[in-house]
Formats: C-alpha cells, structure tokens, sequence
C-alpha cells in the first residue's frame, strides 16, 4: 500500500461503513468490521494481535454531521472558494469544523459613536449623518473622486469614493436620508472625511450591524467579508451536542459551553472575546488539550494492556558490536544503553525517548540495544523518515553485524518484487534479526517472526498513530523513540505523554567545534570562490538552497538554478539532491558524495535529517534568514562529523529583522542544541522546534503553548482520571467524551477503547 502523506490517518482502520444507520440521529452505530484492515497485516505471519478481540470499531455520532459538512455546504462558498479555503485551512477538503477553527488574529471595534465635532482622526467610528448632496467624478475625468457630502448636528463630512458607480451610490446614500457610516475617518484639506466607508447602512442595517468584527488571517483571493458571511453561516449549522467537560471544572474556571465558546470568538461582543487568554479561546484551547490527552492515554493504555515481556541477554552480541566499533562510547550513549538494556529485560513495556543532538551517535545506542532483544531470540525494527536515512542507518548497522553475527536486512519502497519476498519470508520465519527501513515497515504484508523492539527515529515527522502500527507488528513491542531535537518538557508531554527519557549530552570525542559565519547575499561571489578554493583543496561542501516554499516542487527551481551556475563554474565534481528525485537517484547521489566522486552538493532541505558523511566540512545556507532556527542547527549539523575543521556560512538577504538576527547569532555563538533549542523557544514559540512555522503547537489548532500550556497537567490528570472510572467512554461524560476526540479529529484513538 502507498501510504501517502495524507493516507497516513487511516490506512490501519478503514472499514467500510456501507449500511450504518442510526434511526434516531443520536448515541451511536456499532459497525461490523468486515473489511477491517487491523487483521490483515497478520495475514500471513499468523501473530494472533490481541487487539483482533475488538471486533467492532465505533462511528462518529450523527450529530457531528454538520461539522463534518464540506465547506461547500456553506452558503456562498462554490468550488473556487473551497479552493482558496483548502489553501487557507491547510486541508485538501476542508470542513465546516475547520473553518470554525480558523481562530481570529484581531478585532475592528466600530462602537465609538461620537458627534461628528468628537470625531478624532484615524480612529474608527461609526457616525449617523443625514446625506446633503452628491457630486460625482467630473465627466472625462474618472480617476477624481466621487464625494457626498452629510452632516448631524454637530458638524460636516465627505464620504469619498474612487472609480464608484454612480447609481450604486445614489442608492446606497439616497439624498435627504439618515444612514449609519462606519469606517476610519481622516482630515483632508481641513475637512473631516471619510473614503470608502466599511459600512453603510440605514435603521434596520444598523440594529443588525456587528459592532466589532473579527479579523482573520486571509489567503490571496479571499476576502474578509467572504470569511465572515461563512463563519456565519458555520455558526447556525452548529448541532447540539453534549457537554463533555467536568461541570464543577467549567464553573471553576467560568467556561462557557463549546457553541457558546465558538459563537464568542467569531461574533465578539467586544475586541476582548478573541483574545487567546479569554475564556472563549480558553475554553476551546482546553477541549484540543484534553482530546489530545485522552487520545494518548488511550495509545497508551493500548500499548500496556499486555504485559510487557522480557527479553534477556548476557549482552554477548552486544559485546561484539561494541568490539567492532572503531570508538569507544561516549559516556552518556553508555548510559542510555544501560538504561535500554534494563528496560528491555523488565516484563514491562519500555516506552523510551532517546534525545540527542545531530551528531551525538543515537544510531550505534539504538543498534547496541537492539543486540539485546535479538540475542533472545527476538527481532527488531529501525524505522527512519527517509529513504536516505534509512539506507545510511543499514550502511553504518550492515558490517558490525556482519562482526556479531547479526542478520539485517533493508525494507522501503524500492524493494520490490522477488526481492522484497524474500526479505518478507525471512522475515516471518525468523531468519531476518533486524529490519530498517522506511514506513515500508509497516505496510500490510509486512509480517515479523517475532517483533520485541521497535525503534523510531526522528519520530516527530511520524504521527502517533503510526508509531502505533508498527508495534502492532509483534506482541508486547518495546519503543524506543529516537529524536534528534531537544524537546522541551511540555511538548514531550503533549505529544508522547509522560514517556521515560534519555539523553546524550555530550559529542563523540575529537570534533572540532564549526566556524559559523553569517555573511550577506550580497558577497555571493565571494563566497563561491572561496568554496571553489576549498574544493580545489580537495575538501566537501553541502550547498543548501533556499527554502521559497515549504513544498519541495517549488524549492527545487530554486536549486535547479543554482545547480545549474556552479556547474558552469566548477564542473562535474558539482552534484544535486533533491526530495522529487527518485530514490534511487537520490542514493546514487549521496553515495557519490559520500565516496569523493562529486565534492559539492547542491540539495534542498532534503539533507536535513540524519545524513552522515563525515568528509563533509563546508555548509552554505542561502537564504538563511527564512529557515527556523532549529532547522539551521539540524543542517549544520552534517558537518562537523569528522576530525577536520568545518565551516558554515549563512548567507543572509540584508538587512536582517530583529528575530532572524538573534537567531543567527546564537548559531555563531554556540552548538549545544539544548541551549539552542531554549532559545528557540523564546524567539518563535515551540513552533520551529518541531520545524513548523505556524505559531502555537505544531498539530494544535487552537491551544497557544504560552498561554495555555498551564492547563496541560490538568488536562492529562482529567484524562487519566475518565479513562480509570469510564474506560470504555460509556457513561455520560464518556459518551460526550467520544464527541471531543472526533471534534478533535482523534479517530484512531477513538478506535481503541476498548469494546464494553
Ligand atoms: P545522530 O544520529 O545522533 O545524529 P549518528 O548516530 O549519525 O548521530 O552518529 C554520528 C557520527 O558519529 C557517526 O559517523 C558515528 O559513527 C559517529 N559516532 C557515534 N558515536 C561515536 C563515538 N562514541 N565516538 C566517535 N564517533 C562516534
Ligand atoms: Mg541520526
């Protein structure tokens, strides 16, 4: 099965819902999983899962329907606008829950009303005038305003237009009238004047006219009032649903209901309704945070319902490997491989987070521990986000386990056909030890002998859900999660919930610390001589192209070009790499790399993670002003690998904002990651962490880390607790529970409570 990025939900669980139906529109459907793939990746190992016993896998409540709805069932948006939605939401087919999720970014508050002597000049109002006259464009000269010209009591005011119809206006402000003007008003030649009134309207409009309006982030071509009128419309389509907060909680911290919270914050009474710390926001921030919790209480649950079980060793292979390691481990990958070790013999399940930063040598622990299992007579995984990285996990694994004895085998994408059978009936009989491979891993016919570890790394690119699917491969899985990103305490408890962590702080002995410079675009020749100069030396060098786009297809024009020039400028030893390229293609090019054939490589961000030639001594980052400062750290990180000097330069369009100039100052001052990490987080939010740019948590729609990250501890004590009491989510607040997790869109998770 092709799990493409946006298949990734579901691709475990799809039945077929064909002839569900629920007469009365409420409580819920039971669906007989009659083509439920959760059995079939075991098709043909024949691991009997435990989870098999859940035979019936529930349905979102009727009731949510409406949420549910496509944009398109909003009065006024038509296939163009979904368009233009789908780019704004960040969402293929986005649904009415979606745009009510969009969150407003400010207020315009139209409830100043003074006499037209008060008004003040750049301030927003709204004034009653009676119209006096019109005086339009004079004829041939169109580009001149058309103004009209009102009064009240107090004094005088011109309405101006440009390029208006005349018939338009003579309607809109008929002489002689009374109407309701709202817009910003200014002084022109002394006089008061107002040009292009937001809104004009008479008795009847007024009464109907929101006083403060919410501002919401827009995309090209759509407008705000668009927005508005089909946030209106989302607002009435909001269904009845019950209440799944604590009632004593939303008393406490004086929450109004989840239809109530929404209407606040799209239709605010006052420019304080959509601010984050109002209780509105709040309120909804809380519902993501607890369906967030509950989703990962209940993975986790899942995942420890079986006892874990032991897999002793004398540590016999693992001996081997370390013999055969050209180094010694650094005291903390020893400490971290104790630590695995002794988890991995306990009957409980290990959930372990190893943190390292890049270069640290996370790879060699996770293989040292995976000895462990294999000497019992177990097998492993080790699953990485690319294909490159998993081919260099299975370079750098293949010859120390060739020196321990240690069958390895490969497995993505590009293992077809006789090949890929035969991996897969070694595989299942027990004559493969170890695995590594991409999410290839946990396709359908991917079946172990007997799966103990799981190893996942660089895990924040891979949903929970399909850290899940892999350690649904085997009985009783152990999880080590591998991260090259420091994360902060409050994100690991976000999205891994409360897992055991170790770290390696220190580097291998015998790097050299990088000389990182930050030097303006404008010295681009500059720079391209001197890295001509360093190739002539025989030295490697990465050149990382501009990031324009967060989508590889437009980044790569980018690259192609630059290609192209230093081709031109230093001939065929200069090479390509790009995430569109096929993959072996893309391989071919890191191991030419990798052996000296080509010396400078051009690549989009697709070198980011992981890769390792440790020859590699040069990094130019063009544009380094639009990368996250994580994203900088992780790049830079691929050189500095090996015992020479290394140099980075980040090539910067001046002049430099305040927040891109910090950052690539604390890149030049230093290299710990950790420091980096929490410096990160004061600049730009837990955002760039995770490598997303959106403010907020990455995967958070609504909860703001800053301003409600104090909740995250109540949330997760309040999940625990409903799922202890209620653990089939059946009772009342259980049943109103369920509701949330869909809101929230935690299908997977809702799939595993356990049947009642
Ligand atoms: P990470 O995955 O943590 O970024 P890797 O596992 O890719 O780091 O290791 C980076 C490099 O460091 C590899 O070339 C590896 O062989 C080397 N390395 C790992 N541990 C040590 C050590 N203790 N001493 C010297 N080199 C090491
Ligand atoms: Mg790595």
């Amino acid at each position: 099965m092709d799990l493409g990025p946006r298949s990734k939900g579901s691709f475990l669980w799809s039945p077929r819902v064909s002839n569900a139906k629920n007469p009365d529109g409420a409580g819920w459907v039971y669906i007989e999983a009659s083509h439920c793939d959760v059995s079939r990746p075991f098709a043909q190992g024949c691991i009997a899962p435990k989870f098999r016993t859940s035979q019936h896998v529930h349905m979102r409540p009727l009731a949510l329907n409406p949420l549910f709805a496509s944009l398109r069932s909003l009065t006024g948006v038509g296939p163009k606008l979904e368009k233009l939605y789908a780019r704004l939401l960040d969402r293929d087919a986005p649904r009415v829950v979606d745009l009510l999720f969009h969150t407003p970014s400010g207020a315009i508050d139209r409830r100043a009303r003074p006499k037209l002597q008060d008004v003040q000049p750049g301030q927003v109002v709204t004034v009653s005038v009676t119209v006096d006259k019109h005086r339009p464009s004079p004829p041939h000269r169109s580009r001149a305003p058309y103004r009209v010209y009102a009064h009240d009591d107090t004094g005088d005011i011109t309405l101006t237009y440009f390029n208006a119809r005349r018939d338009y206006l003579e309607k809109l402000l008929p002489v002689g009238e009374t109407r309701y003007v709202s817009g910003t008003a200014e002084f022109y030649d002394g006089m008061l004047q107002m040009v292009h009134p937001d809104r004009v309207v008479d008795e009847t409009g007024f009464a109907a006219l929101p006083l403060v309006e919410p501002v919401y982030p827009l995309t090209e071509g759509l407008a705000l009032g668009n927005v508005r009128r089909a946030m209106d419309s989302a607002l009435a389509r909001l269904p009845t649903i019950p209440e799944w907060q604590d009632e004593a909680w939303i008393a406490r911290e004086k929450f109004p209901d989840f239809n109530s919270a929404l209407r606040h914050l799209h239709r605010p009474n006052q420019p304080g309704d959509i601010l984050p710390e109002h209780p509105a926001w709040t309120r909804l921030a809380y519902d993501e945070l607890l369906a967030g919790q509950l989703a990962l209480a209940l993975v986790r649950t899942h995942m420890r319902r079986q006892p874990g079980r032991g897999s002793a060793s004398e540590g016999r292979l693992r001996g081997r490997i370390l013999k055969a390691l050209p180094y010694t481990l650094t005291h903390s990958q020893q400490k971290a491989l104790d630590d695995i070790t002794t988890d991995l013999a306990l009957p409980q399940r290990m959930l372990r987070l190893l943190q390292g930063d890049v270069g640290s040598g996370k790879t060699v622990v996770a293989f040292a521990a995976a000895a462990g299992v294999i000497e019992a007579g177990r097998q492993a995984a080790i699953m990485a986000p690319t294909e490159i990285l998993a081919r260099q996990h299975f370079a750098t694994i293949a010859p120390l386990a060739d020196a321990a004895g240690i069958r390895v085998a490969i497995l993505t994408g590009r293992e077809r056909g006789p090949a890929r059978k035969d991996i897969l009936d070694r595989l299942a009989l027990g004559d493969l030890d170890l695995l590594v491979g991409t999410h290839a891993l946990f396709q359908e016919d991917v079946a172990f002998h007997d799966l103990a570890l799981a190893v996942v790394d660089e895990q924040h690119r891979f949903g929970v859900h399909q850290r899940l699917a892999l350690t649904q491969k085997g009985e009783a899985v152990d999880v080590l999660v591998l991260t090259a990103t420091p994360i902060p305490r409050t994100l690991v408890l976000t999205y891994f919930g409360d897992m055991d962590i170790s770290e390696l702080r220190e580097k291998p002995p015998g790097r050299q610390p990088i000389d990182t410079r930050a030097i303006p675009l404008s010295r681009l020749a500059d720079v391209e001589d001197a890295v001509g100069r360093a190739l002539g030396e025989g030295k490697r060098a990465y050149w990382v192209c501009p990031l324009v786009d967060e989508s590889e297809k437009i980044d790569l024009a980018a690259a192609q070009a630059r290609f192209e020039e230093l081709r031109k400028k230093f001939g065929e030893q200069v090479d390509l790499v790009h995430g569109r390229m096929k993959g072996a293609d893309k391989d071919a090019a890191m191991a030419r790399f990798a052996a000296g054939e080509t010396r400078l490589l051009v690549a989009t961000t697709v070198i980011e993670v992981g890769v390792d030639v440790p020859e590699a001594t040069i990094m130019v980052i063009e544009h380094a002003e639009r990368f996250g400062l994580a994203q900088l750290h992780q790049l830079r990180g691929r050189i500095g690998r090996g015992p020479s000097a290394s140099t980075c330069l980040l090539l910067y369009k001046a002049p430099l904002g305040e927040t891109a100039k910090a950052r690539l100052a604390i890149l030049r001052e230093t290299e710990d990651g950790f420091r980096i990490a929490e410096e990160d987080l004061r600049l730009r939010g837990e955002g760039d962490l995770l490598g997303t740019r959106q403010s907020g948590w990455p995967g958070f729609q609504i909860a703001r880390p800053e301003l409600h990250g104090k909740y995250l501890g109540a949330a997760r004590d309040d999940a625990a607790h409903m799922l202890s009491r209620d653990p089939t989510l059946s009772e009342t607040r259980g049943e109103a529970l369920r509701h949330l997790l869909y809101i929230f869109g935690k299908d997977e998770a809702v799939k595993l409570i356990r049947a009642g």
